[in-house]
């Protein structure tokens, strides 16, 4: 059985088990709650969690590196560069219009009631001025053991970009940085080996724990946001993949599956890098420099389905709170979500910790997210998806742009197919 086959199939059955589990009111059993779903489950799910966060920045910094220097004219980069980041954020920006647009629309959120009880404790919000400045690192190091991803990007690429450059030292130090990519990939994809497990626990906790009860009363919200990723996904990807490159949406869909499921199950574009960077040069015909500047890249800094949820949640929040937004404040929400987007890293629940930016810039009550915590989980499998499709769209754009493309294993429904 393919490992994409297990872990959907555990899906269920942690989905299946959590739900018996709420319904016959067993979660409630002291027993269950504090060993089984709030003990054993929750320390599988975090763990494996962890494991995942312990890989972004050795895997985006390495595999970076590894792509920018396998783009070995500097015009390439350039050019390259350029209209990956101008696709990324255009994605993003469709992205946001599509979702506020729908959101004020149907006015979701309005008459949703506020408990009082939900308690939720904002971190400190960074000033878009600090955003800006944070892109070049003081200390490399530093901006590594703080997570900030912008800034290890930045450097990454420089590195990557000198190292192509310095001639013989330079291939040294990259056909090591190309041996630890290789080290780096089979750690995560020995991680991925227990995803089916993790993915089990971590469904039966939060099944156990919301039940249908909770989407039932954020139904508004919740398939609001879910509806748009569909579209996003299913809609404006495959228009955009006609209109700019002229190839056939329906092969892209089909080929995303194994990277879909991984996506799902982890939450994490970032953790997914190697199956989409797999289903992008050896499914999808694209070039391996390109892929692997490209899906690192995207992983981090595009972000169109966590785009969305910020959307609608800031919407939804404000209706809830009876504010009726203004057209600089939607604005405002356009503009930040797109940087919260870039800047949030391609780990579980990123978005949210970035939609606290995004409120404080329009003024709206951070606590309010709380009314969405709970059923975030089962949406951020899902944008998790989207975003990575958005990585793997605008990497073929580019690719089929730059004579990158082959177009005939695009089209070979077989190619690459991986059997395991
Ligand atoms: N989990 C998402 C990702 O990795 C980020 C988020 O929206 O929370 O792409």
């Amino acid at each position: 059985m393919t490992l994409t086959k297990k872990i959907i199939i555990f899906m269920i059955a942690g989905a299946i088990l959590g739900l018996i589990l709420n319904l016959s009111d067993l979660n409630q059993d002291p027993f269950v709650d504090t060993y089984l779903t709030g003990g054993l489950f929750h320390i599988i799910g975090q763990l494996f969690i962890k494991a995942l966060k312990m890989m972004v920045v050795p895997l985006v910094f390495v595999s970076l590196f590894c792509g920018t220097t396998a783009l070995r004219e500097p015009a390439m980069l350039g050019s390259l560069g350029g209209r990956t980041l101008g696709l990324y954020l255009l994605t993003t920006a469709i992205a946001l219009v599509v979702a506020l647009t729908f959101a004020l629309l149907i006015g979701v959120g309005s008459g949703a009631e506020i408990p009082t009880s939900l308690e939720y404790t904002a971190k400190a919000d960074k000033s878009l001025i600090d955003v800006i400045l944070n892109i070049i690192p003081s200390n490399p190091v530093m901006a590594m053991a703080e997570g900030n991803m912008l800034a290890v990007i930045v450097f990454a690429i420089l590195l990557g970009f000198s190292a192509s450059q310095a001639g013989e030292p330079g291939q040294k130090v990259i056909a090591f940085f190309k041996a630890l990519n290789e080290v780096i990939m089979k750690l995560v994809m020995l991680i991925m080996q227990l995803a089916p497990y993790a993915v089990f626990a971590i469904l039966t906790k939060v099944f156990a724990q919301l039940g249908i009860d909770a989407i039932n009363t954020l139904a508004g919200y919740f398939f609001t946001v879910l509806g748009l990723l569909v579209f996003h996904a299913l809609v404006i990807y495959p228009l955009i993949l006609k209109a700019f490159a002229g190839l056939s949406p329906s092969v892209f869909l089909r080929k995303m599956e194994a990277a879909w499921s991984f996506a799902f199950g982890t939450s994490s574009s970032n953790a997914t890098i190697p199956v989409t960077l797999r289903t992008v040069t050896e499914r999808l015909g694209v070039n391996k420099a390109v892929g692997s500047f490209t899906i690192p890249f995207g992983a981090t800094i595009n972000m169109d389905g966590t785009a969305i949820m910020q959307g609608v949640a800031t919407v939804f929040i404000a209706h809830a709170y009876g504010v009726d937004l203004t057209t600089t404040q939607l604005l405002t929400v356009v503009l930040m979500a797109t940087m919260a987007s870039i800047g949030s890293a391609g780990v579980p629940s990123a978005g949210l910790v970035m939609l606290q930016g995004v409120l404080l810039q329009v003024g709206l009550p951070v606590e309010g997210i709380a009314l969405i915590l709970g059923i975030d989980r089962l949406l951020d499998m899902t944008r998790t998806a989207v975003n990575i499709t958005g990585d793997a769209a605008v990497t073929c754009i580019v690719a089929k742009s730059q004579n990158q493309l082959d177009e005939t294993v695009f089209n070979d429904p077989n190619a690459g197919e991986i059997k395991d």
